[in-house]
């Protein structure tokens, strides 16, 4: 068992293509030197327009260009095409066909399912791999996470948990992760606050980016405690530039504690790292 840890971030650009005043600008005293330490990867892959998060997290979970396959940058949800590349191709589809373990630790409340019936595939890239792969949404027996890391779903995103029980998470899911190859965070909450961007600032999101940065690195401060293998990226830009509402060009970290990141320069690229990691390639 590899006990791999992957915190797959959503719409968070690099540090270095961060504008003045955002939310890395603050004590983050595990995540920043992890990215610092890390990589920042292009997410464009030569397609004019903006990087979405169907086509960027296919990249990152099948190794393969979704960019060129759908000829523009594509999401947020994979349509039918993203939908077979994902089933055919994904790091969970993969895993669990060389006799590998691997599990999505999001929690999703009993609406998500309702959600899903019927009609077009409302899931995003994560569950619907885990789902497409025949694995569990949910997964029983292991410690569950809200992508919101405890902030409340609605503005203005006050905390309800404490940051100091992201850390015990933390814990908890490295002390878990011996027993399979990897265990996934979709961690999508720091997108859905880069879309409350606007070029008039807004304090109260902000504070809520700050917060969540915060608790990103809480967790991951857990996890190392823990002594967790860890594998940090992001699939684009959007929260590091709170002055735009849009998804932004900026580079994405790809960062690690215990393992060996190679060289990717871009999405498709660290994807097919983290599959190597797994022993996939
Ligand atoms: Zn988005």
């Amino acid at each position: 068992m590899t006990g791999l840890v992957w915190v797959a971030l959503d719409g968070v650009g690099h540090p270095l293509d961060a504008p003045p005043g955002s939310a890395w600008e603050q004590d983050l005293p595990t995540l920043r030197p992890l990215v610092e330490a890390g990589l920042a990867l292009e997410t464009t892959l030569g397609v004019a327009g903006l990087p979405q998060s169907g086509t960027g997290q296919a990249c990152w979970l099948t190794g393969q260009d979704a960019v060129a396959l759908m000829g523009e940058h594509f999401g947020p949800q994979p349509g039918p095409t993203l939908q077979r590349l994902l089933s055919a191709f994904s790091l969970p589809a993969q895993l669990k066909a060389a006799g590998g373990r691997a599990a999505l630790l999001n929690f999703y409340a009993p609406a998500y399912f309702g959600e899903q019936r019927g009609g077009r595939n409302r899931m995003g890239c994560f569950p619907f791999s885990f789902h497409a792969a025949g694995l569990p949404l949910n997964p029983p027996d292991l410690p569950l996470v809200r992508a919101s890391l405890g902030l409340d779903y609605a503005a203005p995103w006050a905390p309800f948990t404490s940051v100091q029980e992201q850390r015990q998470l933390g814990q908890e899911v490295a002390q878990a992760a011996h027993g399979w190859d990897v265990l996934v965070m979709d961690l999508w909450f720091s997108d859905l606050l880069g879309h409350q961007g606007s070029p008039e600032p807004r304090p109260e999101v902000q504070q809520a980016a700050s917060a969540y940065l915060r608790r990103v690195d809480a967790l991951l401060t857990g996890l190392l405690d823990g002594g967790a293998q860890v594998i940090l990226s992001s699939d684009h830009g959007n929260m590091e530039d709170l002055t735009v509402k849009s998804h932004t060009l900026a580079r994405v970290p790809f960062a690690g504690a215990g393992v060996n990141l190679g060289h990717p320069a871009n999405v498709v690229e660290g994807g097919r790292q983290l599959a190597t990691l797994l022993g996939l390639n």
